[in-house]
């Protein structure tokens, strides 16, 4: 049965110097990319004496070192944690490691590891702990430890949620979850050897893993890096001749300004553009196909990759207004948002529950949540709301924990929020309740953009929206509290509402 690794050794056999993985300063052809992997699986076997099931995790940036240990760690079927992000301080790392019994890690220089007075004592507090690796100290290629002896169900990666509704969740995933996704992903976009896959989500993030897994099942060539920000990103694009970039719509925004600034008809080589993570605004997604840049609006988590998507086929409306019909390894149904456990109404917003390939094992070390995310029937719950068109496209219209409930009338943020993003002056839009004591919620509505309240009121109505949906309250600002994924973290715009900002 097919695995991470087994498909690294199969393309490092068929095709040894294609030019396989490229960071900021290296790129590796499948051979020397295998050879590396059993290297370090080698090391991970022998020195360290790190076995299958066990953990290892990466604290680390967007280089080579990162991806050759996450495949070292597969071949030998040891769990990955790479998604401690860079905004982790290195006080918060050593119980993140404790929490996973992480056997290893690999830190990045300058992150904070560094700046404690003896990492190694500190962080080798932990039971089990046997190494802190560095990329100068990282080992090289060399021969492998035996033959492979990853089993394709088991954990093979780990990865946190964003931590958009509370503390992040540990997603496990095994070689087939991630695989199914993929495959789904690779054939219906044709992605090949021929293929530039760029990842602008950096690898602490799951739809970098998503690129991998896909990166993996096409062969192709894999781009990640610290992209500079702004319009750094759309000539590291260029530059590479990406075909294929993933990342966040906010990513894709920055791409967007920067082709508009050189007044560009085309991304390079780029033939799609996969969005995840927050609603995609249909103005992006338009300006993509402007460019001929087909969006791949991506509807997905961490718990079960990117299931929901828009196809190469579909016609415009489709993928500018929907995030399309999905593969073929995830099932989604609506449930009735009350009691999920019985089916949503036909034609009525549902919560989005699925199952299938693609879905995740559990989370790691809490059965109890794992258990409390599945209905009796054992679909998966997302906590999202969403509806199937008449095409049976997905529109997803936001969070349950996001719904705003004024006098008993229910309000979706995210429709509030996509029609003041129709207005030209506003760039970002959140929609989250203020307590009220008559009503319950009343809605505040947080913009970023060259706009007064009067004008965007008279915008809203103007494109439909009812005077039961209407916000009561409005918050101009510069930037919004993001998650390090990118996400609005509308707790804390509420927060910033009640402590009288208003
Ligand atoms: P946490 O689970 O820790 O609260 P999170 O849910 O933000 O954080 P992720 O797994 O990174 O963590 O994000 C998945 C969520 O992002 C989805 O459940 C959904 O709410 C939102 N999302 C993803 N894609 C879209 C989309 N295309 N449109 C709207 N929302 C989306
Ligand atoms: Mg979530």
């Amino acid at each position: 049965r097919e695995t991470l690794y087994g498909l690294l050794a199969a393309h490092a056999e068929a095709r040894p110097e294609a030019p396989a993985a490229r960071d900021g300063t290296r790129t590796l052809g499948w051979r020397a990319l295998r050879d590396w992997v059993d290297g370090v699986a080698a090391h991970l076997d022998g020195a360290l004496r790190i076995g299958a099931g066990e953990r290892v995790a990466i604290w680390a940036g967007n280089r080579l070192e990162t991806l050759v240990l996450f495949l070292a760690c597969a071949r030998q079927g040891i769990a990955c944690n790479p998604s401690l992000h860079r905004t982790y301080t290195a006080d918060e790392i050593p119980p993140l490691l404790a929490a996973l019994s992480a056997r290893a890690l690999l830190s990045e220089p300058g992150w904070g590891a560094d700046r404690l007075a003896d990492p190694v004592a500190r962080f080798g507090a932990l039971p089990g702990l046997a190494a802190v690796l560095t990329p100068a100290g990282f080992p090289g290629p060399g021969a492998a430890p035996g033959p492979a002896v990853a089993d394709p169900d088991k954990v093979a990666y780990l990865a946190f949620t964003s931590g958009t509704t509370g503390t992040p969740k540990c997603v496990m995933h095994s070689d087939n979850t991630l695989l199914a996704n993929a495959r789904d992903l690779v054939r219906d976009w044709g992605h090949g050897p021929d293929s530039v896959i760029l990842t602008l989500s950096p690898l602490s993030h799951h739809i970098a893993w998503v690129a991998v897994a896909q990166w993996l099942v096409a062969g192709a060539l894999l781009v990640t890096d610290d992209p500079p920000a702004g319009t750094g990103r759309l000539d590291w694009i260029l530059g590479n001749r990406a075909t294929y970039v993933l990342g966040v719509p906010t990513h894709a925004m920055d791409v967007l300004a920067a082709a508009g600034e050189r007044g560009l008809d085309a991304l390079g080589a780029v033939r799609c553009f996969y969005m995840a993570g927050a609603p995609i605004p249909p103005a992006v997604a338009e300006a993509f196909v402007r460019l001929g840049v087909r969006p791949q609006n991506v509807y997905g988590m961490t718990e079960n990759s990117s299931h929901h998507y828009t196809h190469p086929d579909d016609p415009t409306e489709v993928i500018v207004e929907t995030c399309g019909r999905g593969g073929r390894a995830y099932t989604i149904g609506l449930f009735d948002p009350a009691d999920p456990d019985r089916p949503a109404a036909p034609g009525e917003i549902g919560e989005i529950g699925g199952r299938g390939a693609a879905l995740m094992l559990g989370y790691f070390g809490n059965q109890a949540a794992t258990e409390a995310s599945f209905n009796r029937e054992g679909w998966f719950l997302s906590g999202d709301l969403g509806m199937i068109d008449a095409r049976g496209n997905l529109r997803v219209v936001g969070r349950s924990k996001d719904l705003i409930i004024r006098g008993g009338h229910n309000i979706h943020p995210a429709r509030i929020e996509a029609l003041a993003l129709r207005h030209p002056a506003v760039a970002r839009a959140a929609a989250f309740p203020v307590p009220d004591e008559r009503l319950g919620e009343r809605v505040c509505l947080a913009v970023i953009g060259e706009i007064g309240a009067e004008a965007l009121l008279a915008h809203l109505a103007a494109e439909g929206l009812s005077r039961y949906d209407m916000p009561e309250w409005f918050l101009r600002l510069d930037a919004f509290p993001l998650t390090a994924s990118g996400k609005v973290l509308k707790r804390e715009l509420a927060a910033m509402a009640r402590a009288g900002t208003l």
